[in-house]
């Protein structure tokens, strides 16, 4: 299985380009944060206890995420591989994801980190509020998200240098540059897989 984690703060173009990867190669997209907006929507005890969390901007409790995870991963193993976006935001949701991927002899093979500056990131959020019709696309939410972004999830790039799994790649650049940046780094693994 080809399975990739898209890594990046809230703006950074993480949605956009699962899109342009999984048309690409095939896989499955697996957005946490689509997951959960779709429990909201369906207005269930589970949906408004997840919307308590993501409306200020706070991550949504691990074992609420990991179910979800948890239930699509397993029953989608037939798939060519999946591209995981916005998750994981934690190192214990990493360790877990690791866990599961190992019993399936399927793990992690590439991370890659789209790297946008701050300022930016905030812009984006904004002009996205818009039209997004998300309930946490506003400028005291949107800070919020990025501080705890800086808090919980930065440390995960430690995490995957430690198993050399990071590829870095420049966000502040135009969409297709961004794409054709990840495929190289996808077509260089497959490549070394097949020598
Ligand atoms: P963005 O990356 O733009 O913030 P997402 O759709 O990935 O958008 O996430 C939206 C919200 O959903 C997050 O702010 C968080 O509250 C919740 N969420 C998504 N994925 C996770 C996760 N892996 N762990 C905890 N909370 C999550």
């Amino acid at each position: 299985m080809l399975n990739l984690v898209i890594f990046g703060p809230p703006g950074s173009g993480k949605g956009t380009q699962s899109a342009n990867i999984v048309r690409k190669y095939n896989l499955l997209h697996l957005s946490t944060g689509d997951l959960l907006r779709q429990e909201m929507e369906k207005d269930t005890p589970l949906g408004r206890e997840v919307s308590k969390f993501i409306d200020q901007g706070l991550l949504v409790p691990d074992d609420i995420v990991w179910r979800e995870l948890y239930d699509y991963v397993t029953g989608h193993m037939d798939a060519p591989g999946f591209i995981f976006d916005g998750f994981p935001r934690t190192i214990v949701q990493a360790k877990a994801l690791d866990c599961l991927l190992e019993e399936k002899r399927a793990p992690i093979c590439l991370v890659i980190s789209v790297e946008v500056a701050e300022e930016e990131l905030f812009n984006r959020l904004m002009g996205r509020s818009e039209d997004s019709g998300r309930s946490d696309d506003n400028a005291e939410i949107a800070r919020r998200r990025l501080q705890v972004y800086k808090d919980q999830t930065l440390p995960l790039i430690s995490y995957y240098k430690a198993q050399n799994k990071i590829v870095s790649i420049d966000g502040m650049a135009p969409v297709d540059e961004v794409f054709s940046r990840i495929c190289k780094a996808v077509d260089g693994f497959l490549a070394k897989q097949k020598v």
